[in-house]
């Protein structure tokens, strides 16, 4: 994912930088008088003025290597409209947008900038400390599993045909191969096929899952999973729920029950990235109305624009936990924010 947005603000970091100081973000102009080659590199400030008596020409070299440029408002501005285009055109969610913008503009406008010094690690730096803000911290689930009571109760919900039942399946590989002990409960009862989805997904990862039969109360599957757990030292129950229900407020009662039964210690929300800004909506939504304490997203491999990964975090105020990258049970990488904007900006140069 990301590739498009990768480019994009490779060029607006171009932009940004060329707009700071254009001669100073290429190679610098030959001085007055002297060929090319012989123009003094900006990042090696006096290595070429080696005279004891400086010539004129030397004076004028000196002079300009070591002016500083104060970045103004002004210099900026067209650039940074261009930034916001990108985004918003990668689907990262308006009030996501302006806050990358306003940090980006803090950082640069009233900065002191040596001639020597580069412009693009200077203008990479403001935007990966606004992308390191809007993304969060994350959410480490191993963590969270080895500082928390066993078992550890998650209750997953989503919209249907995200990709949810093939989550909870991906988590419950992860998490094995961790060595943690693992049980599913299958509490999504409200949709035809769901139970028998999930049970060919348990019965292909190995590993045991408690069911009832279609149109059962899903507390009381789940009920019977978390006592399943207990009686046998299970380390994590994976419960599975409906996302969607005739009503909100349907939803909301039955996940309402839910919770007073299970009691989960995780409420995990699973949306696709591929659904843009309307995931970034329908999190909010959820949140507000049955709460989440972390978002994952599906399809993350289909989705280059990213901008429901760039944004939900920041918008919800709840962190993203995995991203799903593929059809397959491993096909599931944990969010995390330093990695994901040292991909997108690369290093510092
Ligand atoms: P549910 O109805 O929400 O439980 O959705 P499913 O788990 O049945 O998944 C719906 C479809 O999305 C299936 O074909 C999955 O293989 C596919 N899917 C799930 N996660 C991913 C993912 O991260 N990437 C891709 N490309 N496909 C996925």
């Amino acid at each position: 994912m990301f590739g498009g947005l990768k480019e994009k603000l490779a060029a607006a970091r171009v932009r940004l930088g060329t707009s700071i100081y254009g001669a100073a973000a290429s190679p610098a102009p030959p001085a007055p008088g002297l060929p090319a080659s012989e123009t003094v590199p900006l990042t090696t400030p006096n290595k070429s003025i080696s005279s004891s008596s400086p010539t004129f020409v030397d004076k004028i070299k000196v002079l300009i290597i070591d002016r500083e440029l104060i970045i103004s408002e002004t210099d900026i501005t067209g650039a940074l409209s261009d930034l916001e285009m990108i985004l918003l055109e990668s689907d990262v969610a308006l009030p996501v947008c302006d806050a990358i913008i306003s940090h980006v503009r803090k950082s640069l406008v009233g900065k002191r900038r040596k001639i020597g010094e580069s412009v693009d690690a200077i203008v990479t730096g403001a935007l990966k400390s606004a992308l390191l803000v809007v993304l969060g911290t994350g959410f480490n689930l191993v963590e969270y599993i080895q500082t928390h009571d066993r078992p550890v109760k998650i209750l997953f919900t989503g919209v249907n045909g995200t990709g949810k039942t093939t989550t909870v399946a991906k988590i419950g590989v992860y998490l094995k191969k961790l060595g943690y002990t693992v049980v599913i409960g299958a509490g999504d009862t409200y949709r035809a096929g769901a139970i028998e989805q999930i049970s060919v997904h348990a019965g292909r990862i190995g590993i045991k899952i408690i069911q009832h039969q279609e149109g059962a109360d899903p507390s009381a599957v789940l009920f019977d999973t978390v006592q399943f757990a207990v009686s046998h030292k299970i380390d994590v129950v994976l419960a599975d729920t409906a996302g969607r229900f005739h009503t909100k407020s349907n939803l909301m009662s039955q996940l309402e029950k839910i919770k007073r039964v299970m009691k989960p210690d995780l409420v995990i929300y699973i949306d696709e990235a591929i659904a843009g800004n309307d995931a970034v909506v329908r999190a909010a939504e959820f949140d507000k109305t049955v709460g989440a304490d972390a978002v994952i997203l599906t399809k993350a491999d289909m989705d280059s624009r990213g901008g429901a990964a760039i944004s939900i975090a920041h918008t919800i105020g709840k962190p993203l936990m995995f991203l799903g990258t593929g059809q397959g049970y491993d096909d599931i990488v944990p969010f995390e924010p330093t990695q994901v904007v040292e991909d997108l900006l690369g290093s510092e140069s």
